[in-house]
């Protein structure tokens, strides 16, 4: 079953003289429950490609046209209000330093809650709370880690903190740009293994935007190389590392 499916979709940047094709003819679809790797050198447009998705460009400077039906609703036509009603709670995405987007002056907690009632106004305290602990565990954090503050955590504590954070609302997409590039090898080999398996808990469906072939390897069953701006081959993991 498609949850996602491209059709022919261009980014381009419009700057005072030029512009830049960023991602040209992407054309592609994405099945319930699998992990795409998007691989491709620095400047390639795979961040590019993540952001017009979720609609997070600056609107005048970028002209993002073409299709992306995810469940039947168009990702690039809908409106902004759709648009916010939509992200973080159907598609989220973590960067790779997501601690910028933590408050460094309120405990984690704290952050959660803003966050969570932006689209669940009604929740308590204590469903949040309950909620967030289970995914807490999920990545392999503490329960403790709720009461911290982000100056009290590593940088490793605090990516699986904002994965946690991406998964609060149960999306059925998730977009990881880089996510894990900042960490040493071994605290990106244990995030992985988590990420695997509780997908598997949860029936999520990734992106995996990583430069990175070795993070491919490890968490995803299809990949798509960009480069130029343009996708130049998509298949199984396996197909394409036994072709290369
Ligand atoms: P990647 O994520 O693969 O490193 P990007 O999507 O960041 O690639 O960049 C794709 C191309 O678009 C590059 O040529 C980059 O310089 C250009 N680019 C990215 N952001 C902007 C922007 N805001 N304005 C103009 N050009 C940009
Ligand atoms: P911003 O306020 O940064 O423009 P939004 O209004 O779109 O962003 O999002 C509301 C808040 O949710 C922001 O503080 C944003 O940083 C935060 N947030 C970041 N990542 C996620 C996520 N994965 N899930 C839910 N909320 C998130």
């Amino acid at each position: 079953e498609t949850i996602l499916k491209l059709d022919d979709v261009n980014v381009t940047y419009v700057n005072k003289e030029k512009e830049v094709y960023a991602v040209r003819n992407a054309s592609f679809s994405i099945e319930k429950g699998d992990s795409l790797g998007v691989v491709g050198e620095s400047g390639s447009g795979k961040s590019t490609l993540a952001n017009a998705l979720l609609r997070l460009h600056n609107e005048k400077s970028t002209l993002i046209s073409g299709a992306a039906e995810f469940e039947g609703k168009d990702l690039i036509k809908m409106t902004s209000k759709e648009m916010n009603e939509l992200r973080w709670k159907e598609i989220s995405v973590v960067f790779q330093k997501a601690m910028n987007a933590l408050s460094p002056v309120h405990r984690i907690g704290r952050q959660v809650e803003d966050i969570y009632h932006v689209h669940e106004p009604q929740a308590s305290r204590k469903e949040i709370e309950e909620r967030m602990i289970y995914l807490l565990k999920l990545v392999n954090l503490p329960e403790r880690v709720y009461r911290l503050y982000p100056h009290e955590m590593s940088g490793g504590m605090l990516q699986r903190v904002a994965i946690a954070i991406s998964l609060l609302h149960k999306p059925k997409l998730i977009i990881f740009d880089e996510a894990t590039t900042a960490l040493d090898v071994v605290t990106q080999g244990q995030i992985l293994q988590e990420v695997v398996q509780m997908e598997k808990e949860m029936d999520m469906t990734r992106i995996m935007i990583t430069h990175d072939m070795s993070v491919v390897a490890a968490s995803c069953n299809k990949v798509a190389v960009m480069y130029a701006g343009e996708f130049m081959e998509i298949g199984r993991v396996e197909y394409i590392f036994k072709n290369p």
